[in-house]
């Protein structure tokens, strides 16, 4: 990797001095030792194409960290955004509506069946998230149900990282420090599959961690107000995945308990564990569903939570006090609803979800021999996201993979021991192959110099 021309060292040395990036110790962007981590100026993307100022260029493997679905710089996406421009760059949503906002509205909720037909709109992930718990709780309080104000969310959730979202994220790395902020929720047995005992399928560790649920449910839903999932795919886990049985068998149970069960699809929605919505795979539906990430292509922030009638009818009264009490300067901006129509146009015209299928049997493919490396566990796949986990006890091993993934032209970044794949929809046949290929070459170089 060449990194030695005059703009790729301006842009580094003054992000350095004036940027605080994310989830990071900008220290390892200091440091030259083991710990140092790499900071690319970027010029352009194209495609799954991430192109810099010194000639490399990087298959973007996780999707602009999976919101990028069509490429980066679509042209069919591009145009939309232009014409939008010279027409309505944004509007406030209180007391007033737009073309765009109207129209996305109607095509999320068709895409629910027309179950959830109410949308409400945020510009991030965890905002969504801190609707849907503040929706869920006021709902239950106009419905004259005042006790109903906690939450249960799965091990090793992640819903987000404002403070109310990490109510209900159980990763120690993203909560503790922040630990006197946050009104901690009650977490029951993650559904994980990995944790099948021998003899059990991943179906039998969804039906134990339901029981699990239900127990937690017998002793507290007079308290509960709903339970919060990651449909099928546990991300920032290190993508758990679980048997959709869970999903099934905890709609039961949130009915039977009357709780309401919001699904975070955020990172599992708009196509990619295979269907447009994970939920559908368990043939359920949620109460609240949570949007963001892939919404807009990966072009614009925006989030979005749907909601059935009966929760929205909860809050409509003459009262302002019992209206849903939230809102966000730039809610439903019309350049972010007029990307995520655009990615909606082209999920209808190129049937993405077919074609996906096809895709994902590549990846599958591409990734089966390393089924039998001696170092891999779990190798594991639901639409478009693939991962392993790798047996070592180097604590810096993703570091050392992710550097060289990058020297052999390819972005992927693992989260501790576990390797995963979340390409954009558009990933060629021979991107797909490199995929697999620098996975292999990066995981021996990480475990021979680990
Ligand atoms: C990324 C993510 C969020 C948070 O979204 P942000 O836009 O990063 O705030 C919430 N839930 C899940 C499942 C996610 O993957």
């Amino acid at each position: 990797m060449k990194r030695n021309s005059t703009q790729t060292q301006n842009w580094l040395a003054r992000s350095l001095v004036s940027v605080w990036h994310p989830c990071t110790q900008m220290r390892h962007h200091q440091d030259s030792g083991p710990l140092s981590l790499p900071l690319i100026p970027i010029a352009r993307g194209e495609g799954a194409w991430l192109y810099d100022f010194d000639g490399n260029r990087y298959l973007d493997g996780v999707s602009a960290w999976w919101t990028n679905l069509f490429g980066h710089a679509n042209p069919r996406i591009n145009a939309a955004l232009k014409a939008q421009l010279d027409t309505l760059e944004h509007a406030m949503l209180a007391g007033f509506t737009h073309q765009p906002v109207v129209e996305l509205s109607e095509r999320l909720s068709a895409r629910t069946g027309g179950a959830l037909g109410h949308v409400f709109y945020a510009s991030d992930g965890a905002s969504a998230t801190e609707i849907a718990l503040k929706m869920s709780m006021h709902a239950w309080k106009n419905q004259g149900k005042p006790r109903k104000t906690r939450f249960l969310c799965l091990e090793n959730s992640y819903h987000g990282e404002t403070a109310g979202a990490l109510s209900v994220t159980d990763m120690a790395l993203f909560r503790d420090a922040y630990a006197p902020l946050v009104r901690r929720s009650e977490t029951v047995m993650s559904p994980d599959a990995r944790q099948a005992l021998p003899g059990e399928q991943a179906v039998d560790v969804a039906r134990r961690a339901a029981a699990a649920l239900e127990r937690a449910l017998q002793e507290k839903s007079g308290d509960l107000a709903a339970l919060i999932v990651e449909p099928l795919v546990q991300g920032a886990a290190g993508m758990a995945m679980h048997d959709p049985e869970y999903l099934r068998l905890a709609r039961g149970l949130c009915d039977r308990y009357q709780i309401h069960l919001i699904c975070d699809e955020i990172a599992v929605g708009n196509g990619r564990t295979g269907t447009f919505f994970a939920y559908e795979q368990a043939d359920i539906q949620p109460d609240l569903l949570c949007l963001s990430k892939g919404i807009t292509g990966g072009y614009l922030p925006l989030s979005a939570v749907l909601v059935r009638d009966g929760i929205f009818d909860a809050f409509c009264d003459e009262d302002l006090t019992r209206g849903f009490l939230h809102s966000h300067s730039y809610t439903g901006n019309p350049l972010a609803c007029r990307a995520a129509l655009a990615t909606l146009d082209i999920f209808e015209e190129d049937d993405v979800l077919a074609t996906n299928r096809k895709r994902a049997q590549k990846l599958a493919a591409a990734l089966a021999p390393l089924s039998s490396h001696p170092r891999v566990r779990h190798l594991r796949q639901r639409g478009m996201i693939a991962a392993f986990d790798v047996e070592t006890a180097d604590p810096i091993f993703s570091r050392r993979f992710y550097r060289t993934a990058l020297e052999n032209e390819t972005l992927l970044r693992p989260i501790g021991n576990t390797v995963y794949f979340m390409p954009p929809y558009v990933v060629e046949d021979a991107e797909i192959a490199q995929l697999g290929a620098v996975a292999r070459k990066a995981l021996d170089v990480a475990i021979c110099t680990g």
